[in-house]
């Protein structure tokens, strides 16, 4: 039997309940944030206070025990009322690693207090310098000395540590020469960060093209205890694989929502600013990229539900998950031009807000995921080509 997609206008409850959280942060406090690297503190604590970065925690742990759905639409409306959900969702992608793989024990620790908001688990350190999309080639290596693990190496593109109580890190366990399979002899642990910083763990930021509190990490001799490894040992890189399809479709319903923010600021202006005697979307060359960028957003959005629904049925998505983000992600981007097209010089201006939309949404092209990683997937594991890497 097909399974039933949730419309635009399904979980308007959650829709109008965001809608109104987000209406306290307009677009002048991100915009003040951008102009000053901020982080938006108060936004994510009222996120927080409210349940929504617990959505996918289960009800046993506090949470509210939503599904990827629900979820991606608590993402796509913050992005829609022009926020930014890149300061916060690392906690939603980071739990499915935990829920999956962690033990009894660490979810009863952690899972109730990150519901609470006493902790926040932010931070997933995978990235490294030397190797970037090549993941398994990482070298970040965890040694086991009695109880304890001793982590050397580096990482970089670490996003909001600097606001995180843990972090989720990807090492290896076993060395590449040891192992039949590349993927195999990787390891997830839980990294305490301000332990972690006076025991061999230093941080470094990285200043970027958008407000995105994101850092290079240095790993020299940092010891953490033996019961922060996460599932068993050599098997992290599946555990991270299975937590990416949920990350991919909510990365989508981020996209999906500046898109949104793009149509609407597009729409408005064109309706509004006149020029040779006439409102400029009445224009052809005006409206028609504007309609365009609609129509591949509201495409987008049918298949971030269709990865959202499989994902929340427990059935395979990586290729929904992944077409989800690239379409996505290519739609937004597409909106983004439109939208700044449309406003002409009045689009470079800060106040207006879309130069910044501009450059948060033209991340999504590279991360988490780069738009050509995706086609790989697409074209070996859907299509059946050759590996092409
Ligand atoms: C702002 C920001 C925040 C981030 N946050 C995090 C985070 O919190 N945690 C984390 O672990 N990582 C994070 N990342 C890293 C991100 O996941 C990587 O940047 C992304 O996966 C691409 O890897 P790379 O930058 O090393 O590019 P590379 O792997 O060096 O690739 C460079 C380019 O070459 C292309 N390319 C490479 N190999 C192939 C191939 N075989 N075929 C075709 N094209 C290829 C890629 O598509 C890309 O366009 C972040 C990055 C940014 C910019």
């Amino acid at each position: 039997m097909p399974l039933s997609l949730p419309t635009a206008t399904d979980h308007e409850d959650i829709r109008t309940a965001v809608r109104a959280l987000c209406a306290d942060f307009p677009a002048e406090y991100w915009r003040r944030l951008d102009e000053t690297a901020a982080y938006p503190e108060a936004f994510v604590d009222a996120l927080t206070r409210a349940g929504w970065l617990a959505a996918l925690i289960p009800q046993e742990y506090g949470g509210a025990g939503l599904g990827v759905a629900e979820a991606s639409i608590i993402l796509e409306e913050i992005n829609r009322a022009g926020g930014n959900s890149g300061a916060c969702h690392g906690q939603m992608y980071n739990m499915s690693t935990l829920l999956r793989a962690g033990s009894e024990e660490q979810k009863r620790r952690i899972l109730p207090r990150l519901a609470a908001g006493e902790l926040r688990m932010q931070s997933m350190a995978v990235t490294e310098p030397t190797t970037g999309s090549d993941t398994t080639r990482l070298k970040t290596t965890a040694v086991k000395k009695g109880d304890r693990w001793v982590i050397d190496g580096q990482k970089v593109w670490t996003s909001r540590l600097q606001h995180s109580d843990l972090m989720i890190l990807l090492a290896r366990t076993t060395p590449l020469a040891a192992v039949s399979k590349r993927s195999h002899g990787l390891s997830v642990f839980l990294v305490d960060v301000p332990a972690a910083l006076t025991a061999g763990m230093t941080v470094r930021p990285i200043r970027n093209m958008v407000n995105h509190e994101t850092n290079e990490v240095f790993f020299d001799g940092l010891e953490i205890p033996a019961e922060n490894l996460i599932g068993r040992e050599g098997e992290g890189f599946r555990y991270i694989l299975e937590g990416l399809n949920a990350e991919r479709t909510l990365i989508a319903a981020e996209c999906i929502g500046d898109g949104r923010w793009f149509v609407d600021k597009a729409v408005a202006y064109g309706n509004e600013r006149v020029v040779f005697g006439r409102p400029i979307g009445q224009n052809q060359g005006v409206q028609f990229p504007i309609a365009q960028a609609h129509i591949r957003i509201e495409a987008a959005s049918l298949m971030r539900f269709s990865a959202a629904a499989l994902h929340d049925a427990g059935k395979p998505c990586g290729a929904e998950a992944n077409m989800a983000k690239l379409l996505a992600a290519d739609a937004s981007w597409e909106a983004a031009n439109a939208c700044l097209q449309t406003f002409g010089g009045f689009g470079f201006a800060a106040e207006y807000d879309v130069e910044r939309k501009f450059r948060e949404t033209r991340l999504y092209q590279v991360a988490p995921i780069s738009t050509n990683l995706i086609l790989a997937y697409v074209g070996e594991h859907v299509l059946g080509l050759p590996r092409s890497y």
